[in-house]
């Protein structure tokens, strides 16, 4: 997971991206399709009203996570966490 993994699109999109650039979340949310966008956001949402802790959890960051990583988006469950949360610099 290094900057080499990073695609054409993100290198062209983010000239200078130590420059608080938006995060990694938002990056592979801009490159999905309306459709899946709409449900990738309402997951966040649902991640972010379950209020479980650990195994009760039904949506967490890990879940999220792992859905991504089976669908070919490379990302950490901390970025999510991060984003999920509202601790990036998406909004
Ligand atoms: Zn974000």
């Amino acid at each position: 997971m290094s900057e080499d993994k990073r695609s054409l699109f993100e290198d062209l999109m983010s000239p200078r991206p130590d420059n608080n650039s938006q995060c990694k979340v938002h990056t592979i949310m801009s490159e999905m399709d309306d459709k899946d966008r709409e449900a990738f956001a309402k997951a966040i949402d649902m991640v972010k009203a379950d209020k479980g802790q650990g195994r009760s959890r039904t949506y967490s960051a890990s879940w999220l996570t792992s859905v991504l990583k089976k669908h070919g988006h490379i990302i950490s469950t901390s970025t999510v966490l991060r984003h999920v949360t509202g601790a990036c610099s998406c909004e």
